[in-house]
């Protein structure tokens, strides 16, 4: 199983090539596509099949070459927006429907597992949550208070299962882990089975609203009467380049000593976070461990974050191997809360799962469930809440500005401080940058081998200025989170083009 980035996760250690029974598109119109293979798209696709539509799956790469093969798979019923601020921006009504939907996704995960027998290591687990200093202190009752109002019980507790100091923890039931690949083909499996129709390396290229949804793909044209894009931010120029920042975090998974695994789900309160949790593949015990979040492209030395993961964790673990590393992307929406549901600017046709920052295991969940209602049955009782078309004057309004200030910067800053090197023999092997070069712009990456790779670092979503990751060896944009691999090839959207290719001359 490929991914989008050089480092290899635990995730596709030893996951075969997913192989997919057909090969080209339909030539019947069909009633949903569904686009991008992760998570979202497979159990929305699975929700919808199995409730009678015929549906056809699209995904550019291979199934879980996205976010879904680099993340850490936590299944959770709190979110990174804590039930306090979403009960203050939106509601304590919203805080108890977003409570109820997650524990519907856990329940639809371990229900999709039971009914198509998928092997995948999922088990329940208790999450333990710590502050370590007076603020984490008061963080952490503002987080229990703000969920016990919305349903959620997070009982105080006097032990951790990892050996860290602590000042205060509480701790909540009911919570699971699985692997996340494992889980994900067990989908396309039973999707297939089902009738649907499975595509990978079929990008969407553009679409179409006319009496049906024309697509177009990298394998041709085809005809639906609804379309869903499941692509962790939907490709082009669209409200959400403005709504959802892209987020770069960090992973680990180590061997440490036998009894040093915890038994539980763990997360600091750090900001940014760190958690711990352990995961057998293979026979294999694993303690993953991750954090160092940053927006992306925004740090020229995205490999020292691994550094940083391994010397922390030494401080308290008996860290024997460090066996994989690896880092991924995430949205975090503006307002703290995920856009699900109808695509603004479109028919009712057309609709859109994104800004899940770092819990799309379950958001991904909420979403088969919510477009399952929509569309089988007309309705569903979340829409309001994860509503795309909402633009709330709240408190994360500030991070709007914030974020949208960001990408100002980045098109009018960046292209004038492009950094300037002396001779193109600056960059050492395995590494890349952005040069000035006989007075045009290019980002150049030198290989093993000393060959350079030139490509125009103009990113074909917005037109901002790529960066290198020295983490993932790809190129990143600051903007808007579309990458590209060193020979330019999109990776990620949003952008739907690859970067040019310069040609360098003797
Ligand atoms: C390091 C890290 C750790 C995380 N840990 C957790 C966690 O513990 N718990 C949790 O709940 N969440 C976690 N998250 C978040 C979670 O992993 C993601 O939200 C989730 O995987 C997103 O799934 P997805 O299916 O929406 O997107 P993706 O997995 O990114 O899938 C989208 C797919 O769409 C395809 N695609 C894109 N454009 C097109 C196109 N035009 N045509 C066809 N296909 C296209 C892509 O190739 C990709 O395969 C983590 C995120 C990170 C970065």
């Amino acid at each position: 199983m490929n991914r989008d980035g050089e480092n290899e996760s635990l995730w596709q250690f030893t996951m075969p090539e997913y192989v997919p029974k057909h090969a080209h598109l339909p030539t019947t119109p069909i009633d949903v596509v569904v686009v991008g293979g992760g998570i979202t798209g497979l159990a929305t696709a699975l929700a919808l099949q199995k409730g009678g539509k015929k549906c056809a799956l699209l995904e550019s790469h291979n199934i879980g070459f996205g976010t879904t093969g680099g993340t850490t798979a936590h299944l959770n019923t709190f979110f990174d927006t804590t039930y306090a601020q979403v009960a203050d921006r939106f509601g304590a009504e919203s805080a108890k429907l977003l409570l109820q939907a997650a524990e519907q996704a856990l329940a639809l995960i371990k229900g999709n597992i039971d009914t198509y027998q998928i092997d995948c290591e999922f088990e329940y687990k208790d999450a333990y949550l710590f502050a370590q200093n007076d603020d984490e202190i008061r963080q952490l009752e503002d987080l229990t208070d703000g969920a016990e109002r919305a349903g959620l019980q997070m009982p105080y507790t006097g032990q951790l299962p990892v050996t860290l100091s602590f000042e205060r923890a509480a701790v909540v039931s009911n919570q699971a882990q699985f692997h996340p690949a494992k889980y994900i083909y067990g989908l396309a499996k039973a999707f297939e089975e089902a009738g649907g129709v499975l595509l990978q390396h079929c990008m969407v290229q553009s679409f179409e609203e006319k009496e049906l949804i024309e697509l177009q793909t990298a394998l041709g044209s085809l005809k639906t009467k609804q379309l869903i894009w499941a692509t962790h931010i939907p490709s082009g120029i669209n409200v959400f380049s403005f709504r959802c920042a892209p987020y770069r975090s960090y992973a680990i998974a180590v061997q440490v000593a036998p009894q040093q695994y915890p038994k539980a789900l763990v997360y600091d309160l750090q900001d940014p976070y760190h958690y711990y949790r352990t995961q057998i593949v293979n026979g294999e015990p694993y303690l993953i461990f991750g954090g160092e979040d940053h927006k992306t492209g925004h740090d020229e030395h995205a490999a020292d974050h691994f550094t940083n993961l391994e010397a922390y964790l030494r401080q308290y673990f008996d860290v024997q191997q460090v066996c994989f590393r690896w880092s991924s992307q995430y949205f975090e929406p503006t307002d703290g809360l995920a856009y699900i549901g109808h695509m603004p600017g479109h028919s009712e046709n057309v609709f859109v799962a994104t800004g899940f920052g770092g819990n799309g295991m379950t958001y991904s969940h909420i979403a088969a469930n919510l477009f399952s209602d929509v569309i089988l049955k007309g309705r569903s009782q979340y829409s309001e809440v994860f509503n795309p078309a909402r633009l709330k004057p709240v408190t994360g309004f500030s991070n709007f500005i914030k974020e949208n200030a960001d990408v100002v910067k980045e098109f009018i800053g960046k292209r004038m401080s492009v950094q300037k090197i002396g001779s193109l023999a600056a960059i050492a092997k395995g590494e890349g940058r952005v040069v000035s070069y006989e007075g045009e712009t290019v980002a150049l990456y030198r290989n093993m081998n000393d060959e350079l790779h030139a490509i125009d670092p103009v990113c074909k979503h917005a037109g901002c200025i790529v960066q290198w990751n020295n983490a993932e060896k790809t190129w990143d944009c600051p903007c808007h989170g579309a990458r590209y691999s060193i020979e330019g090839t999109l990776l990620t959207g949003p952008a739907t083009k690859d970067l040019e290719v310069v040609k360098l001359k003797e």
